[in-house]
């Protein structure tokens, strides 16, 4: 992918981040967990639905 930075094509994806290999750039972007498309995350211990991501669950609310 192209960084938006320094306009190389050297942005990987590494977990959740969006990371430049370019060693002058570094530059670092935190994906969402879900891509925004509302994917799978970790089961939330209150409402049970599988919408809890960075601590913190956005169907219910709930959070650590
Ligand atoms: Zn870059
Ligand atoms: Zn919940």
């Amino acid at each position: 992918m192209e960084c938006p930075n320094c306009k190389k094509q050297t942005l990987f994806r590494k977990g959740f981040k969006l990371v430049c290999s370019n060693p002058n750039c570094r530059y670092t972007i935190t994906v969402p967990v879900n891509d925004g498309k509302g994917g799978k995350g970790n089961k939330c211990p209150v409402c049970g639905r599988f919408t809890w991501f960075n601590g913190r669950c956005s169907s219910c609310g709930a959070h650590d």
